[in-house]
């Protein structure tokens, strides 16, 4: 077998995706690959859109779909005006009133970055809230853009950050390990957006980041149920960018997770 070829080579099998020609061999070697996170390791989806913004389905369906991927929580993160059908601050307020009744969801928001790098919400909004993912939407922005949105202690995850979407956007020109450095120092985790024609952040930049100690959450951006199932390729992502259970923030119980957004 496979195993058996690595055992006469004299280091630990290596999962696929790390055969990368990253450093693998010599990880291997000393004994120090990384324990890649796996699908049972997530408890929950970080980044979900409802029928109160631009998604298809009710609070109420998701919670079910949610049961049937065994999750122990969810975020709902829906868009804030004008973005997607978004939601005003008070509709926003009137949501998370709903959300209460639901022990295993977190009040989440996706709210936007502006182009000077301020939020859409006001922050005596933003704290009130379990989850906030801040994201560029219709622009390209700067660095500086980023890097002062992430100065927000309200901000907890900046979603799909380079803005990808294969095949039809590229990258923006960003200086990554400056945002690296940045999302390190304000505990500010940073998105591997599943939906598959995101996969943002990449591979590699999981990797950079890491090395960084930044912390990373997996969201699918469903905007609907059926899109939930898409944490898969979410989770593929991450492991080939050699991301551990314990670099992810939803491999985190509700528990733990939600002392942790709050300690920053
Ligand atoms: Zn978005
Ligand atoms: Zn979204």
């Amino acid at each position: 077998t496979e195993e058996d070829i690595y055992k006469k080579l004299g280091m630990p099998w290596i999962p696929p995706e790390l055969r990368e020609n990253m450093g693998e061999i010599e990880a291997a070697m000393k004994n120090r690959l990384p324990e890649i996170v796996d699908l049972g390791d997530i408890k929950g989806d970080l980044h979900i859109h409802t029928e109160w913004s631009d998604g298809l389905n009710s609070i109420e369906n998701i919670v079910k779909k949610a049961k049937e991927l065994n999750y122990e929580y969810i975020a709902i993160t829906d868009h804030t005006y004008p973005t997607g059908n978004g939601l005003t601050e008070k509709r926003l307020l009137e949501q998370w009133d709903v959300l209460e009744s639901y022990d295993e969801v977190l009040k989440g928001v996706e709210c936007d970055i502006l182009r000077d790098g301020s939020l859409s919400l006001r922050n005596n909004i933003l704290e009130k809230a379990d989850l906030v993912i801040a994201s560029v939407h219709g622009f390209k922005p700067t660095t500086e853009t980023i890097l002062k949105a992430m100065e927000n202690e309200n901000i907890d995850v900046i979603g799909h950050p380079t803005g990808r979407l294969i095949g039809v956007k590229t990258e923006y020109d960003l200086d990554m390990e400056k945002i690296f450095e940045k999302a390190a120092e304000t505990k500010t985790a940073l998105e591997i957006n599943a939906y598959p024609r995101r996969l943002d952040l990449r591979d590699i930049h999981i990797k950079k980041a890491k090395e960084y100690g930044v912390k990373f959450s997996i969201g699918t951006d469903s905007h609907s149920i059926k899109e939930m199932s898409n944490i898969i390729f979410g989770v593929y992502t991450a492991r080939r960018g050699w991301a551990e259970k314990k670099d992810i923030l939803n491999c985190m119980g509700l528990k733990e997770l939600k002392d942790y957004v709050h300690s920053f």
